[in-house]
């Protein structure tokens, strides 16, 4: 929780001086007081269709009640925002780092663009597995890169698990099938794999997460069981962008948004999970391992405004 206030501090102080601003010299939340405070959720990135929806149930809490003193603005706000994170997550997590049981090795394919975190969500992720007595396996299946093969190597080194790998330019499916292979001789707890998020080629983006997903499937039939979606918190609208894509290509079940501890945007985790209906899983708010945290609803709202 301490981590998480701390990686949320730019976030809470521009929102909060901001709404401070929205609010100076006026008593009641009326249209001008609206209009300042959708300004306020836009440039957090909550998103355009996001910050109009939290307004119009404001609107409709002031319409019902007739007066809204903005000293009750924080808590309207608050509770309106939990209520919208409520709607596409579930309560929260019985445990941090908790696997599904019956499911093993539990399958992780972990897609997203370069540079949004993703080699280090998967190593951070793999170590907060390990540090829970979890059998890991990673499989490098981001081939297009030798950056990402060679980090995730690393990552395997330093975690002290096995990382699948064919080199770079080998076929991603291939790296995929050996590690759910590797994973199941083993009988491994998870097996999370890396795969190249190439946006350009929209087609390709597509067959190849298809063709992973087949290849794996002939060892596990249920696999993948998790489709983890990496955004970086930072990059606002792109990130956007990016989950539109992304769920075209593929069916996302979950994602891990990063860089939140770098970013007066955090609003972007509040947009995406209700305009894409996927539940965040997962957020960073810095490089630390243990800077990788479950995404806890109540907790989050709690940072943001306090
Ligand atoms: P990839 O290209 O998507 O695999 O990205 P990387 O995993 O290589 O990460 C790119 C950079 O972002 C690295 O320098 C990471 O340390 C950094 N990074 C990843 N997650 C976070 C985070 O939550 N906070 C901060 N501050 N940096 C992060």
């Amino acid at each position: 929780k301490e981590t998480l206030d701390k990686g949320l501090e730019k976030t809470k102080d521009s929102f909060f001086s901001k709404l401070g601003r929205a609010v100076v010299g006026k008593s009641t939340v009326d249209e001008e007081v609206l209009d300042e405070v959708e300004n306020v959720l836009i440039s957090s990135d909550v998103g355009v269709e996001t910050t109009v929806k939290i307004i119009r149930r404001i609107e409709e809490r002031v319409a019902r009640d007739k007066y809204m003193g903005t000293d009750e603005l924080d808590r309207i706000l608050r509770e309106e925002i939990a209520a919208l994170l409520s709607d596409n997550n579930t309560s929260d997590v019985p445990d941090d780092f908790d696997l599904p049981v019956g499911k093993k090795p539990y399958v992780i394919m972990v897609v997203g663009v370069n540079g949004v975190g993703k080699t280090t969500t998967i190593g951070k992720l793999a170590a907060q597995f390990h540090k829970r007595g979890k059998q890991v396996v990673l499989g490098a299946g981001d081939t297009f890169r030798a950056a990402a093969v060679d980090q995730l190597k690393l990552w395997g080194d330093r975690v002290g698990v096995p990382v699948i790998s064919h080199g770079m330019n080998t076929d991603p499916s291939a790296v995929a099938f050996d590690a759910v292979k590797k994973a199941t001789d083993m009988n491994a707890d998870v097996v999370i794999i890396d795969t190249a998020g190439r946006l350009h080629t929209k087609i390709n983006l597509m067959n190849e997460l298809t063709k992973i997903k087949r290849v794996m499937q002939k060892v596990t039939p249920d696999a993948p069981h998790e489709v983890l979606l990496v955004l970086d918190g930072s990059t606002g609208q792109n990130a956007f962008i990016q989950a539109t894509e992304f769920t075209k290509a593929t069916e996302v079940t979950a994602l891990a948004i990063t860089k939140l501890d770098g970013t007066a945007k955090g609003g972007v985790v509040i947009g995406i999970s209700d305009q894409f209906k996927i539940p965040v899983k997962y957020i960073g708010v810095g490089e630390k391992i243990e800077d990788l945290q479950t995404f806890n609803k109540m907790e989050f709202v709690d940072s943001f405004f306090k």
